[in-house]
């Protein structure tokens, strides 16, 4: 399969491995967008949040924790961004399911923009289509 992240997990193409076990690889992310930002992957090759198996997402979030835990402390952190985009349209490259795991620290560069659209949606009609039901 021509995937990248297959190709490191299979050790075809270098990496910086931050933490591995039979189900799950960790590296350092290559763009760096902070000091320490780290991918974590299932070894079992799936596409998004939707194909993944659910014992492989549980199991790889029970790492995801451990990890954004040692790298909080011992890269001396002030928090820590947990990140999984899905589809081209929500900014996902590379198309086998991954964690980002972005420390931040005073005056990084790192950037998530979040405005307020509270008041130009109706909640409630958010909710009814969320749950697909008919408006009351
Ligand atoms: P996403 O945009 O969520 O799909 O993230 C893909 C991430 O993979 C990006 O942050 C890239 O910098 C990273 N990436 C791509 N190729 C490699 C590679 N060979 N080694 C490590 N990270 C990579
Ligand atoms: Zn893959």
């Amino acid at each position: 399969m021509d995937c990248i992240f297959c190709k490191i997990i299979n050790k075809e193409i270098p990496s910086k491995i931050v933490y591995e076990d039979e189900r799950v690889l960790a590296i350092l992310d290559i763009s760096q967008a902070t000091y320490g930002h780290t991918l974590v992957m299932p070894k079992t090759h799936a596409k998004n949040i939707y194909e993944i198996k659910e014992d492989d997402y549980l199991y790889l979030m029970k790492i995801v924790k451990m990890l954004a835990i040692k790298i909080k402390n011992n890269l001396n952190a002030k928090g820590i961004n947990i990140i999984n985009n899905n589809d081209i349209g929500a900014g996902q490259s590379v198309m086998h399911y991954h964690v980002h795991i972005v420390p931040r620290y005073d005056n990084d560069d790192f950037k998530i923009k979040n405005i307020d659209h509270s008041k130009d949606y109706n909640l409630d009609e958010v909710l009814n289509k969320i749950n697909n039901k008919k408006e009351s």
